[in-house]
């Protein structure tokens, strides 16, 4: 997937997951579809399937975001961000180069990270 052009992205995406994958996007805060799910499952890249983030590193962060506290690292890239003046640490997805959100330094035990991630950048895979 990581060759897909401009113009296939734009097939295979709606333009709300084209806005924050490909255009580094941000959705509104706590409008996000996954902001309060806690069933037990998954959650993949919206562009390419990828595993990100296990149910079980879900937390409740109260940022207006989807929060995890650790993620699947093989499939992440990290990113420094300097963009709108701040300086950020970007977390991208590893197969598809696709823009997730942000991660800090200021989650919960054990890691201490915090993944601020997008919904839409999200498929969430249900446990049967
Ligand atoms: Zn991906």
């Amino acid at each position: 997937m990581d060759s897909e052009s401009t113009e296939q992205w734009k097939e295979i995406l709606t333009e709300e997951e084209y806005h924050i994958l490909r255009e580094r996007g941000t959705e509104p805060k706590f409008s996000g579809e996954y902001l309060d799910v806690w069933d037990d499952g998954t959650y993949r890249c919206a562009g390419c399937g990828a595993e990100l983030f296990p149910s079980e590193t879900k937390f409740e962060a109260d940022h207006g975001w989807p929060s995890f506290f650790d993620a699947i690292e093989e499939n992440i890239e990290y990113r420094r961000d300097s963009r709108h003046g701040m300086d950020r640490i970007e977390v991208v997805c590893a197969k598809c180069d696709g823009h997730l959100g942000h991660v800090f330094d200021d989650g919960p035990e054990p890691t201490g990270k915090r993944f601020c991630i997008n919904s839409v950048a999200l498929d969430f895979e249900r446990e049967e």
